[in-house]
């Protein structure tokens, strides 16, 4: 099987099987060589490591993963690429190709099965309708992970980086940095895939934490109360939280809680660091009804 990542092999492949890409699946396939390089090597890939590849499409970044890797498993919901997949990797032995949804996987299983439940590099050029859905399980779910190399749309990568006071700050922000250090590894032009997206992307690399950077005593409360305060965007911190119906405080506890931090009563969620958010929430959670 002729190695991809070049537009000739891939045309010939899609040829060959007649396949027709589904808009619905975010299929942009990755013609450059230049840049699935760049993205294994900044995924820092040892014949050590089990790779998870969300999304592996014809299977070219597969290839590229597999001759670094000790293992690859790679998820991938079409029907239609299966035998595709199959023919593109059928000379490694060190590739598991899984007919499925990633939101809907057991990736926890997944990562008992093929690495003993040890942490695993997830490496993927994004479906970008479900970016943040993919990272939110990937960190919520505390699946073991060391580090999350991805391709995205450009903006979601600025989102990812940006603190307080931009309007691309949101709840994406804070829980990848609550997670992981995220950094920029290059920015890729629409003429690297076929077909050609009609968004910039970047690849982005974020690296586990070994423990989070601020102390929050419920994570999963911190996370609700990031949620609600940016909920309603152009509404108060007060009232986002008031309004939550979730985080059992009233509007007097959360007025009384702004106070404490010495916050304006009519302050707004997007001002606030991560470690705010951290004290914001350890604060309410112990006045909880
Ligand atoms: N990795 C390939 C490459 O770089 O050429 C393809 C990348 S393409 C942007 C995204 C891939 O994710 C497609 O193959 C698409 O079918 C697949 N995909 C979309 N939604 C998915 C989902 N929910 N679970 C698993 N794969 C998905």
């Amino acid at each position: 099987m002729a190695a991809l990542g070049n537009s000739k092999n891939t045309a010939e492949i899609l040829h060959k099987y007649q396949f027709h890409f589904q808009k619905k699946y975010g299929q942009n396939f990755l013609i450059d060589g230049n840049i699935l390089d760049k993205i294994v090597e900044s995924a820092r890939i040892t014949p050590e490591d089990c790779v998870l590849e969300i999304g592996p499409g014809i299977g070219t970044m597969t290839q590229y993963l597999a001759e670094e890797a000790g293992e690859v498993v790679a998820v991938e919901i079409d029907d239609n690429l299966i035998p595709i997949l199959r023919d593109t990797l059928s000379a490694y032995t060190n590739v598991t190709i899984i007919h499925g949804d990633i939101l809907k996987t057991d990736i926890h299983q997944l990562v008992r099965e093929h690495n003993g439940g040890r942490p695993v590099k997830v490496v993927a050029n994004l479906p970008y309708y479900i970016t943040t859905p993919i990272i939110m399980t990937l960190f919520e779910r505390h699946i073991p992970l060391e580090s999350v190399t991805i391709m995205v749309q450009r903006e979601v990568a600025e989102r990812m980086l940006v603190g307080p006071g931009t309007k691309e700050y949101g709840a994406l922000s804070l829980a990848v940095q609550y997670y992981a250090k995220p950094e920029i590894i290059t920015r890729v032009p629409a003429s690297c895939f076929m077909p050609r997206p009609n968004v910039d992307s970047t690849v982005i690399r974020l690296t586990r934490y070994e423990e989070p950077p601020v102390d929050a005593e419920d994570e999963t409360y911190l996370f609700a109360v990031i949620r609600a305060s940016f909920n309603q965007r152009r509404k108060t911190l007060a009232n986002g939280l008031a309004n939550a119906g979730n985080l059992g405080v009233n509007r007097q506890a959360v007025e009384e809680t702004l106070a404490e931090m010495g916050l304006p009563s009519m302050v707004r969620g997007e001002t606030l660091t991560l470690s705010q958010f951290a004290d914001l929430s350890n604060r309410l959670g112990r006045k909880r009804a």
